[in-house]
């Protein structure tokens, strides 16, 4: 009998497997503007986006954050790459018991600073305790609603003044041919910052996880116009994206590695664990596929913000390959596959 393993929820190809076997299979999902089929960041029903997510990262406190910033930033984020800005969001926990009050104390206050940070209101909730065995500690869902900021229609106007743009929302399926890709910041960091801290590997180093909520950058750089695509690389890192867009989109996208931001102590790690950066999950990350000739405007106002400083066009889409191509550092070319589960299990 099949039994449902790790990778089907690990954010590679065996996810999307799994996604079409038992969701799309099992559920109507043709239902609203940006239906479930899509399969994107958030929903957008009656002009409301509409997203949920579960938090089981392990450890729950790790260098750069905790399992409620994380649970707050990670929905926030996947409202804001929709192009709406957050509102409210839900908080619904199950806790193993025996679980420390003083450790669920810092949890929630975290929660609550990050949500202010976004400025966005936790309003509704659940709780659950169950016995020992039943939940490894604590997991955590956060669902959250978002409104359609007020200047996605000039973002959408600027498309339109280059290509045509069949969509209402900026989204997956809408990266064209000529489109800049710009990552805003070094990528890899909150998968290494997980795996230091964890149990077993046994390696210091000074990375710390980039969690953080980025609607009010993503605000600024729609207000600038000419956003057609934006995505959180987050399981299954910027690989994952990058292969998801170019099946989505029909569109071969090209990159250089040279242009990729990443830390000097990311690779280092990932050299030591035998792991590929561009397969690992960031948290405070954005992509975004701008139209060309807003692309610098667009890089030079996420750079203004302290989470986009790093920020980097690292490529364009292309009629040119099919997939996703890298020209590597010693100017060869290699394809980036999609990673077939997640190098790195439970970082959010
Ligand atoms: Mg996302």
């Amino acid at each position: 009998m099949a039994k449902i393993s790790m990778a089907q929820g690990a954010g590679g190809e065996r996810m999307q497997e799994f996604i079409r076997e038992f969701v799309l299979q099992e559920l109507d999902h043709d239902f609203g503007e940006i239906p479930l089929s899509l399969l994107d960041d958030a929903a957008i029903v009656d002009g409301i986006a509409f997203t949920t997510d579960s938090y089981t990262v392990k450890p729950i406190f790790f260098p750069g954050g905790d399992i409620g910033s994380l649970a707050v930033a990670g929905t926030v984020n996947d409202l804001a790459v929709m192009g709406a800005a957050p509102v409210a969001l839900s908080c619904a926990m199950i806790i193993q018991e025996g679980f420390s009050s003083d450790d669920l104390h810092k949890i929630m206050r975290s929660m609550n600073s990050t949500s202010k940070k976004a400025g966005v209101r936790i309003v509704t909730g659940d709780t659950k305790v169950v016995e020992k065995q039943a939940v490894d500690g604590i997991f955590i869902n956060t669902s959250g609603i978002g409104r359609r900021y007020e200047h996605l229609d000039g973002n959408i106007a600027r498309i339109r003044e280059h290509r045509p743009f069949k969509w209402n929302w900026p989204n997956d399926s809408a990266v064209a041919p000529g489109d800049i890709l710009i990552a805003s910041g070094s990528i890899g960091n909150h998968g290494v910052a997980i795996l230091s801290s964890r149990e077993g590997y046994g390696f210091e180093t000074s990375v710390k996880s980039d969690a953080a909520p980025l609607n009010h950058m993503i605000s600024a750089a729609l207000e600038v116009g000419g956003v057609c695509a934006m995505k959180d690389p987050t399981r299954g890192g910027l690989s994952n994206l990058l292969n998801e867009w170019a099946d989505k989109s029909h569109v071969g996208l090209r990159v250089r590695e040279e242009d990729i931001p990443m830390d000097g102590p990311v690779i280092t790690a990932c050299e030591m664990l035998g792991i590929d950066p561009l397969e690992i999950g960031n948290e405070g990350k954005v992509i975004m596929a701008v139209v060309p000739s807003m692309a610098e405007e667009v890089l030079k106002t996420v750079r203004a913000f302290p989470e986009g400083k790093k920020a980097k066009i690292i490529g364009e889409a292309t009629e040119d390959v099919s997939g996703v191509m890298m020209e590597t550092h010693t100017g060869g070319k290699r394809v980036v596959e999609p990673p077939i589960g997640d190098p790195v299990p439970r970082i959010c």
